[in-house]
């Protein structure tokens, strides 16, 4: 109660201003016809593998040649303009945390709607020398501010082991090669609950996902991986 009280009078002595256009705006701090144009996963047919957007509810062609290490892709919405925009900035703005608090909550209650069933959060480091240079990783933020959102204990144990340096640009096959055995468990006794969530800010290939997932399961074949990612790149219809 007294956090909502709180709560409200934050609000009506700071109302919320986007980000992006500084602006007014009404729920998140980011312009109302921004939020309204974003696109919901859980709103139209996708893979339930992966997410990829799709015609009908199903699995794509590409989980159904190849199944991903991971068993699920649990991400709110699609990449689109704005959340390209608030990620970059979120990345490469040194920790600003209004954008990072902003697309943490924008992506809760999509989240939430596709219940997803891991019972802790484990986010998805970066290697060390590239955690040197921006100061900041976004998805250990994202696991922090989900986990006290969904009351799930974050576990931060998976480490990189070699820095892929950056990918972008590579297809999907060189991606994959780069990142195979590109991180590992920070300790070998570590014993996790039946599923678990790797958390990052988007999903693109897949490739540091599946890198990621292929390390829990070569722990623990037993454990049910979910991916929890803000966006995922949708298939270009
Ligand atoms: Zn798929």
């Amino acid at each position: 109660m007294v956090r909502r009280i709180i709560s409200v009078l934050g609000r009506w002595l700071f109302p919320p201003t986007c980000v992006l256009n500084a602006g007014p705006a009404s729920c998140f701090d980011l312009a109302d016809h921004l939020v309204a144009a974003l696109q919901p996963v859980d709103a139209q047919p996708h893979c339930s593998r992966c997410a990829v957007n799709l015609p009908a509810e199903g699995v794509c062609p590409a989980c159904l040649q190849q199944p991903p290490a991971y068993d699920r892709v649990v991400s709110a919405y699609y990449l689109d303009d704005t959340l390209k925009i608030l990620s970059h900035r979120m990345k490469y703005g040194r920790g600003d945390l209004a954008v990072t608090r902003l697309l943490s909550a924008l992506a809760q209650a999509p989240l939430q709607r596709q219940q997803p069933d891991a019972m802790a959060l484990i986010p998805i480091p970066l290697h060390k020398a590239r955690y040197r240079e921006r100061g900041f990783n976004q998805a250990a933020f994202l696991a922090q501010d989900w986990g006290r959102a969904f009351d799930l204990p974050v576990m931060p144990i998976l480490q990189r082991t070699r820095d892929t340096g950056q990918l972008a640009g590579q297809d999907r096959a060189a991606r994959r090669r780069a990142m195979q055995g590109a991180f590992a468990l920070t300790e070998t006794a570590i014993a996790l609950p039946p599923v678990v969530a790797l958390v990052d800010d988007v999903l693109t290939t897949g490739s540091t996902a599946e890198a990621a997932a292929a390390a829990i399961k070569a722990h623990d074949a037993d454990v049910g991986v979910e991916i929890w990612t803000v966006a995922r790149t949708p298939m270009i219809k």
